[in-house]
């Protein structure tokens, strides 16, 4: 090879250096979906999308960079704000799949934007903004929880259902052991509301959670209606 030759490899080797990501500084991600008839329950006044009440299925809350240890980081990079530019391919799926429930009533970018600037810039040696919306969907999908559910006859009826029952199930689904939280609704039931279930750094893969999320959860629990 030529001087030229060891210049261009040279030069090439020197932008790698910086334009390769920094090696990732979380150990796992939860992927956190949402029981909405729960949430509804907990805050009493939720208020549904501009664009109608979503369906009775299990929403994306988020997808959150950890810790082992049990702590996570958050608010990683205030110059990289939301930019809804980037995911407008994926609105409609993010207005089914991550519905918002805050008051009041909009389209979902507010909760978007909290989510993707707590968690999401913590991520961001592993996947930018983009990535970060369609990995959550994709995963959501994988998940297929309420039809997991649904097929060992675990329905939102507001009938009351045996925890371990509801993690087995899903840990037959997708084959690790979720984390579930529950809350209580204003007459003091304990219901099911969200189910974490971890994820690799790479954003896509399940794996077995290095650590759960305390749960608050009873014996039995009420999987409520929406
Ligand atoms: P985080 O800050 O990511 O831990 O999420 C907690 C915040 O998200 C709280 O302010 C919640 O009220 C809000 N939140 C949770 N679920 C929803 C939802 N479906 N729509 C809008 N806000 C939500």
């Amino acid at each position: 090879m030529g001087a030229k030759g060891w210049f261009i490899v040279k030069l090439l080797m020197f932008q790698g250096l910086f334009v390769s990501r920094p090696q990732e500084d979380f150990d796992f991600f939860y992927l956190v979906l949402q029981w909405p008839g729960a949430y509804c329950d907990t805050t009493r006044a939720c208020c549904y999308p501009t664009s109608g009440k979503p369906a009775a299925d299990f929403g994306i809350h988020g997808l959150w960079p950890n810790y082992k240890g049990g702590s996570w980081p958050s608010n990683c990079d205030p110059d990289s704000q939301f930019d809804r530019s980037q995911i407008l391919d994926l609105v409609s799926s993010l207005k089914k799949n991550w519905p918002t429930l805050s008051c009041p009533s909009n389209e979902g970018f507010t909760f978007w934007e909290h989510e993707w600037e707590k968690h999401g810039t913590c991520s961001e040696s592993v996947m930018d903004q983009h990535e970060y919306f369609e990995n959550a969907l994709k995963l959501k999908e994988k998940a297929n929880l309420l039809q997991t559910l649904r097929n060992s006859g675990i329905v939102p009826d507001d009938g009351f259902y045996d925890l371990e029952e509801i993690t087995k199930v899903i840990e037959g689904g997708i084959g690790f052991t979720p984390g579930i939280e529950c809350n209580k609704d204003p007459e003091l039931n304990d219901q099911l509301h969200q189910i974490y279930i971890c994820v690799d750094t790479s954003g896509t893969e399940f794996i077995e959670c290095p650590v759960l999320p305390r749960g608050r959860c009873p014996s039995t629990v009420q999987f409520s209606k929406f």
